[in-house]
């Protein structure tokens, strides 16, 4: 399975990239639903993790679905230890007070829950977060009125959602009084509900996150159509709000707009703040660039901030990516950051935008293409003659966007990252099999790209 997965990575990410970041990855572990994966420093165990993580994790579970987490760790001088526990780490993530634990060493090197870069001093404001800012510090300072609960943060995907979280998390895990705060995805939620579920202890389960101060769910949209756990986290958001405490959730849309969630809940989501996290400007872009770089230590002349700032316009993560390559590249050929290397480097990404593909073109084109109405890019039918050129939509968003997997399954009505791994696999599969069906998907492409 490893050396599927490492070739699949090599494919993805090309040769380049993956001899520079990913030769020295080592399989370590695996322990039913967790794989282990060692890199021999801190700089490439951060770097891949950061950059590859999520691919990573994906590629396993596509070639084994069992899997629901990879850990990237540094493989520990002198010889290898045995691989901790690997029960899923508690949800209880800051605390003001930190209990000593045996193995929280490790937990803060592997697991840790809130990323140390999250904070409010690394947040650069500008107008369109402004708002969602000073909600957030508002909560962080613990004078939020009950007007402020629960906080409800959203916005497109990297605009600094989970970034204002985690900060508030540090901001209330350092202040003097006890203070406990559970960070988690809707996703460890659900996981977590479900398997306390299987193991017939949701009895804890619930009393845990009702021991809460302060409970914070990221990406709620993932609860979108899993009825059961909406209803248990609406029994637990009551259960909390009634006591006191505060919650803060993120989606991608408003609580107005999230539809497949329950009105109900919906109604008790936007009974607090709403703050909306809006796409960037420029200035913002370039402000953005500027705090990184002067983080990063690395001179990056103004020209190419301007540049970068101009040209990638999605979202701050991926702004992000783009510096953080090119210092990358700067690094390893000891080279200076210039106008040359920043077009040699981001040269995918920067052709990526200045086709501009969106997905909505590709379903409109793939659509008309084989007869079926738009909407059914999103419906839940699956005969084959509808089934079929939603895969292809899915391939082709996949090939011509930089789009990610769970972006693109989001936009074909709320699937699952798995769902558009296996259309692609199979899309490639059967343009192997099939000249036909392979000049098909080609003039689909070549009329999406002139
Ligand atoms: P979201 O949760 O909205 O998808 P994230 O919070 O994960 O987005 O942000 C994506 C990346 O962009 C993170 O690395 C985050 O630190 C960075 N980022 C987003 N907004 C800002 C900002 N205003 N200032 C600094 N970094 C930001
Ligand atoms: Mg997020």
């Amino acid at each position: 399975q490893w050396s599927r997965v490492r070739a699949r990575l090599q494919d993805e990410i090309g040769e380049v990239e993956y001899r520079n970041w990913l030769r020295q990855a080592a399989l370590h572990g695996l322990d039913g639903d967790e794989i282990t994966v060692m890199l021999p420093t801190r700089f490439l165990r951060d770097w891949v993790n950061k950059e590859y993580g999520g691919l990573l994790t994906s590629l396993w579970q596509s070639e084994n679905p069992a899997v629901r987490r990879v850990d990237i760790r540094t493989r520990p001088a002198g010889g290898i230890t045995a691989v901790p526990n690997l029960a899923e780490p508690s949800a209880v993530l800051a605390k003001s007070t930190q209990p000593a634990r045996r193995d929280a060493e490790d937990r803060s090197e592997t697991a840790a829950p809130l990323d140390p870069r999250f904070t409010f001093d690394t947040f650069v404001v500008g107008k369109p977060n402004e708002f969602a800012y000073a909600c957030a510090r508002r909560v962080a300072d613990g004078h939020a009125s009950p007007g402020f609960n629960p906080l409800f943060l959203y916005g497109g995907v990297g605009l600094g959602k989970t970034h204002l979280m985690h900060a508030i998390a540090w901001e209330l895990s350092q202040r003097a009084d006890e203070v406990t705060v559970a960070y988690m995805s809707a996703e460890k939620f659900m996981h977590r509900f479900v398997s306390a579920l299987r193991r017939q202890s949701t009895i804890e389960f619930k009393n845990e996150l009702r021991s809460v101060d302060v409970l914070m769910v990221d990406d709620l949209q993932f609860l979108i159509g899993k009825d059961g756990t909406q209803e248990e986290f609406f029994h637990t958001f009551n259960a909390l709000v009634d006591s006191g405490k505060q919650i803060i959730v993120s989606a991608d849309k408003s609580p107005s707009d999230l539809s497949g969630i329950e009105d109900r809940l919906r109604t008790r989501l936007g009974c607090g703040m709403v703050a909306d996290v809006h796409a960037t400007t420029y200035e913002l872009r370039l402000a953005i660039l500027e705090a990184k770089a002067a983080r990063a230590g690395v001179p990056v002349p103004g020209r190419v901030m301007e540049f970068l700032a101009q040209k990638i316009t999605a979202n701050v993560r991926e702004l992000e990516g783009a510096l953080n390559r090119l210092i990358a590249h700067a690094h390893l050929f000891d080279r200076p950051v210039t106008l040359e290397a920043a077009n040699e480097v981001l040269h995918d990404l920067l052709r990526a935008y200045d086709r501009k593909i969106t997905i909505e073109e590709i379903q409109k084109q793939v659509a008309e293409h084989y007869n079926i109405r738009i909407s059914e890019m999103s419906s839940v039918r699956r005969a084959r003659n509808i089934a079929r050129p939603r895969q292809v939509a899915m391939y082709l968003a996949k090939q011509l966007t930089s789009r990610s997997l769970p972006e693109i399954g989001r936009k074909f009505g709320n699937r699952d990252h798995t769902t558009v791994m296996h259309a692609v696999a199979k899309v490639t599969e059967l343009m192997a099999a099939d000249t036909d069906f392979a000049q098909d998907v080609d003039l689909l492409k070549r009329i999406l790209t002139v």
